[in-house]
């Protein structure tokens, strides 16, 4: 399969790579006097290489500081190997230098427009910032040079790191602090406690040390062969992210030719079908949906492939898989600061019903028209298989699920309780059965469809006055059970009563005007309870609440 990542944005890297050399060469007219062939060479040189780095070779996972918004490369490559070289030019260079790379950045995100373009705008931002820094630093170091290089190393390198920790917390962090309105001291202390800020931060000095004095000392190509490092290791890395992406994919196509031998699970073929999808860049990921649920937040991931996506990266995929389903879209591309989020629509080639879809997340960049017909085209391949997929899910589902309320059934629910009685013992937890009071009168005064109604409406406030680790099921007509693993008496009791109040306050009425209440037995397991002890102590609690005159919560105390 070929690999074509790593040669992404050539384009752009040299137009702008080139601009910043020309400005470069006019900064040193400036000051040529001043300088040395060997330094002019040096700074060339560097100047170029950083440029190639920073917009093609480094954006690497995992070396990106996301939560400062400082990326590595700013602290490992333009100070470290920036500032020695502003030093030994003096400040005119170093304005100079600075202004072409603004004028490159600028110029490329206007060639590469769009959220790229936008990304390499920071870049050049990002960058200028750090000039703006280094210019002055320039000019306040020159008083201390001292004969021994290691004393001027080490006085520059204490500069150095007063400088980056200084440009994070007073430059980067207030901007992030603006931008994403949060509060500043919330982002610094984001910083203080990102160990991969200090290492990343110590890295850089300790760089900057080994770069100065070698530069002091006057070994040109020393210093060349030292920084040259960063860079192949920055290009390997990423050549190596990019290999265990493909290494991935390929492994999905590998297991699908095996399973697709003898099985009719159509996930194998799914990743198959994915797995021949290129994806271009090692920040992608890929999630292949099933339309499973009325509601697009409980849609079936049936495979994912790439990078886990944040949560505002599911939420933004919610929104497109929304206006795939509600505006009846074939294709939506939706943008945060972070992702570019776009959404294919597999549709039903009979009676175009959305099945499912193809989502690529991308970090801050579009796809290519060729990228884009690929999804199209994977889109619809994977529609059958998807088809296959739901129907498989549904009948799975209808087997737990009870079709009137969409709780868990009897058999699941029972389930669910003898899994709780194995796994935790005598603290296993406590259930709640609960009984519709005069459910009957319901029924024969109001019909059996608002009866039907009415055990809905009980069941999703059931659903919503449970806390999320409880499961509630329908374990008869109108009986509910709660299964609460790890709740104690006290815990069951509360929720047990906030139900009873749910419901009698909920608005529910028989048909002369009284409240629709329940009747609730709770019981917690004790020491040699069994599923069927344990059910038959909240049915005897229940039963006691009936006669007490409903509408009311009973516990059934163990016998200890
Ligand atoms: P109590 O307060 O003693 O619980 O009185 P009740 O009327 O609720 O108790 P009973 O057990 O006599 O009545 C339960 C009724 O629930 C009888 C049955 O017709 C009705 N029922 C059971 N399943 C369903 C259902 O799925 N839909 C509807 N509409 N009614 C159901
Ligand atoms: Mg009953
Ligand atoms: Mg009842």
């Amino acid at each position: 399969m070929m690999m074509r990542g790593q040669v992404r944005r050539p384009i752009a890297t040299f137009v702008f790579g080139g601009i910043a050399l020309v400005g470069l060469t006019v900064a040193l007219d400036a000051t040529w006097t001043s300088f040395t062939f060997s330094t002019w060479l040096l700074t060339i040189g560097a100047a170029f290489a950083l440029c190639l780095v920073a917009v093609n070779a480094i954006s690497i996972r995992g070396l990106r500081m996301r939560r400062t918004g400082i990326s590595a490369e700013a602290l490992f490559l333009d100070i470290p190997v920036g500032a020695p070289l502003f030093v030994v030019a003096g400040a005119p260079l170093a304005t100079g230098v600075t202004l072409a790379l603004v004028t490159g950045f600028a110029l490329a995100a206007l060639i590469r427009r769009g959220p790229a373009g936008a990304e390499l705008m920071r870049h050049g931002i990002a960058r200028t910032l750090v000039g703006l820094i280094l210019i002055p630093l320039s000019e306040v170091y020159r008083p201390f040079s001292g004969p021994s290089p290691l004393v001027n190393g080490a006085f520059f390198a204490l500069c150095l790191t007063v400088a980056s920790i200084c440009f994070v917390f007073f430059v980067s962090a207030p901007l992030a602090s603006m931008v994403n309105g949060v509060r500043l001291t919330r982002v610094w202390s984001r910083i203080v406690r990102d160990v991969r800020f200090w290492v990343t931060a110590a890295g850089s000095i300790v760089w900057a040390l080994i770069i100065w004095t070698v530069l002091r000392e006057g070994h040109i190509v020393t210093a060349v062969a030292m920084w040259l490092p960063v860079v192949i290791c920055a290009i390997l890395l990423r050549r190596l992210e990019e290999l265990r992406v493909e290494n991935h994919r390929l492994m999905l196509v590998r297991d699908a030719v095996a399973a697709m031998l003898g099985s009719h699970d159509p996930l194998p073929q799914i990743n198959a079908v994915v797995g021949t999808l290129h994806g271009p860049v090692a920040d992608e990921t890929l999630s292949i949906i099933a339309a499973t649920h009325p509601r697009v937040e409980d849609w079936l991931i049936a495979s994912t492939i790439g990078p886990p996506i944040s949560p505002a990266g599911i939420d933004l995929r919610r929104r497109a898989l929304a206006r795939l389903k509600y505006a009846s879209n074939d294709e939506v591309t939706l943008k945060d600061d972070f992702y570019v989020v776009h959404a294919y629509a597999c549709r039903s080639p009979q009676d175009g019903e959305l099945v499912g879809a193809l989502v690529v997340h991308r970090r801050n960049e579009s796809l290519s028209s060729d990228e884009h017909r690929q999804f199209v085209l994977g889109a619809q391949e994977l529609t059958p298989l998807i088809v296959d997929l739901r129907m498989i899910a549904t009948t799975r589902n209808a087997a737990t699920t009870d079709a009137l309320t969409g709780l868990a059934n009897r058999g699941a629910i029972v389930d669910r309780l003898n899994k709780m009685l194995e796994a935790g013992g005598i603290a296993a937890g406590s259930v709640l059965l609960l009984d519709i009071d005069h459910f009957k009168r319901v029924n024969d005064n109001l019909g059996h469809a608002a009866g039907d109604e009415v055990l809905r409406r009980i069941a999703k406030i059931i659903s919503a006055s449970v806390r999320e680790i409880d499961v509630a099921g329908r374990i008869g007509g109108e009986e509910f059970l709660v299964v609460m693993a790890g709740a104690t008496r006290d815990i069951a009791l509360t929720v047990g009563e906030r139900l009873r109040l749910a419901v009698s306050l909920s608005g529910l009425r028989h048909a002369d005007g009284d409240p629709i209440t329940v009747s609730i037995g709770a019981a917690s397991a004790s020491v040699g309870d069994t599923p069927d002890t344990l059910l038959a102590r909240s049915d005897l609690a229940l039963y006691e609440a009936k006669n007490a005159g409903r509408n009311r919560l009973v516990e059934n105390l163990a016998v200890s």
